[in-house]
């Protein structure tokens, strides 16, 4: 079986690939492993920014049903000390450049624009190898093979196709996420609403901080942040989730209530996230024949806000090469990273810096005074 353009990973990256390269009339196949668009809920909220992924959703003929999916009031910023004392409070007040929407609409919206047979679901690449002349042989998880005359890698942090152009790795940065969920926020969880207000909130302290936002239908998502050593997380118990929600909580004694609420009061299993990054200046040379794109091409830890909304540019990017260089795919691929290439290390440099910063011995002041120079926020 052979395709033109063949992408592994159904992520926003590759999703916005093959939706850029359908406006330009260019078959495309996409190889996702999960095995349908439900079987993970798509959580969180992403602020998409107009220098990168609202361009993209351009590119792609979406930006118009993007903007019905806005969550108005979004873009409001707290940030607070462990007391629950508001430092910042910044509200949205419609003008800013960074709309919030949540990632399952987002994905919806680009798996609707794409023709009913690009999603091959249930595809897991098990392996891939060189077959010369850019052509690439992949194997999936089921046995099944296939030969690749254009092969995208947009399959994420622990990309299977990287391998083909580069020997990193990416590394734990140094800080673990708790994610916890409460509903029904401003009528059973009150305070805790009051603290996070209209939008994301950023409560910090050395080594440890609270992140949330309020998302919609009275929605408080929160990411606990502890800086800790990689195996620390493996050391709770999380198949109990009150036992978890308490050892995580003892580390925030002393924190005002309706902020260690967000994590005593979680109605959802707490889920465990150790953050990875790859290098910042994460490149490779020429390989014919395959490129990548997203996480696959530079995960980064998600301080800068950058990951989702670099994954669309990129795709969006790489469409338009291909499109405009048809005739000399080589040309097009080379364009194509010479700009990832400097996007990403920019944005990584950021994301590095930012997590430095917010969990530093100054915290939460650190991250006042980057917001005082910025009129931006993350
Ligand atoms: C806690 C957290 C919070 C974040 N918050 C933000 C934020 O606020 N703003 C922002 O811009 N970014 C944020 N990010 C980053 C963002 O989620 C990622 O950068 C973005 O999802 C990358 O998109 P992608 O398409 O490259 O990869 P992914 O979204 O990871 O998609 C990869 C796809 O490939 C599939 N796949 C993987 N392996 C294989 C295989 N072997 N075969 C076939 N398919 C495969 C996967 O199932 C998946 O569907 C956050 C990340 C984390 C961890």
């Amino acid at each position: 079986m052979n395709t033109p353009i063949t992408i592994i990973g159904a992520g926003l990256g590759g999703l916005m690939l093959a939706r850029v390269l359908h406006v330009h009339g260019i078959a495309s196949t996409i190889y996702e492993a999960e095995v349908s668009p439900d079987v993970r809920t798509q959580g969180g909220q992403l602020d998409i920014h107009d220098y990168n992924g609202q361009l993209a959703l351009k590119a792609a003929g979406l930006f118009d049903e993007f903007t019905t999916i806005i969550h108005a009031g979004g873009e409001a910023t707290r940030v607070l000390d462990k007391h629950g004392t508001v430092l910042l409070d910044e509200p949205d007040d419609g003008t800013g450049n960074r709309p919030e929407v949540q990632r399952g609409d987002l994905r919806r919206i680009l798996l609707n624009s794409l023709p009913a047979d690009t999603i091959r679901w249930g595809h897991r690449l098990a392996s891939v190898s060189p077959l010369g002349s850019g052509r690439h042989l992949l194997t999936f998880s089921d046995g099944g093979t296939m030969t690749s005359d254009i092969l995208v890698g947009a399959d994420g942090a622990w990309s299977k196709v990287r391998s083909l152009l580069s020997t990193a790795r990416p590394a734990y940065v140094g800080t673990s996420f708790i994610e916890t969920y409460l509903f029904d926020a401003y009528v059973r969880h009150e305070a805790s609403a009051d603290a996070v207000g209209a939008g994301a909130l950023f409560a910090l302290a050395p080594e440890k901080g609270i992140l949330a936002h309020r998302e919609a239908n009275g929605v408080l998502h929160t990411y606990v942040a502890l800086n800790k050593p990689e195996d620390w997380l493996d050391r709770i118990d999380f198949s109990d989730a009150t036992a978890a929600r308490a050892q995580v909580a003892k580390e925030f004694e002393g924190w005002a209530p309706a902020l260690t609420a967000l994590i005593t009061d979680g109605e959802t299993d707490p889920i465990p996230r150790k953050i990875y990054g790859l290098p910042v200046d994460h490149t490779w040379g020429r390989v014919p024949g395959v490129t990548l794109l997203g996480d696959a091409a530079h995960l980064m830890s998600p301080f800068a806000g950058e990951g989702a909304n670099l994954a669309m540019f990129d795709g969006a990017e790489l469409g338009k090469a291909i499109a405009t260089n048809a005739g000399d795919m080589e040309a097009a691929l080379c364009a194509y990273e010479a700009e990832l290439f400097r996007r990403s290390a920019s944005a990584a440099a950021e994301a590095e810096r930012n997590l430095k910063l917010c969990f530093d011995d100054n915290a939460p002041h650190s991250l006042l005074d980057l917001f005082s120079q910025s009129s931006t926020h993350q």
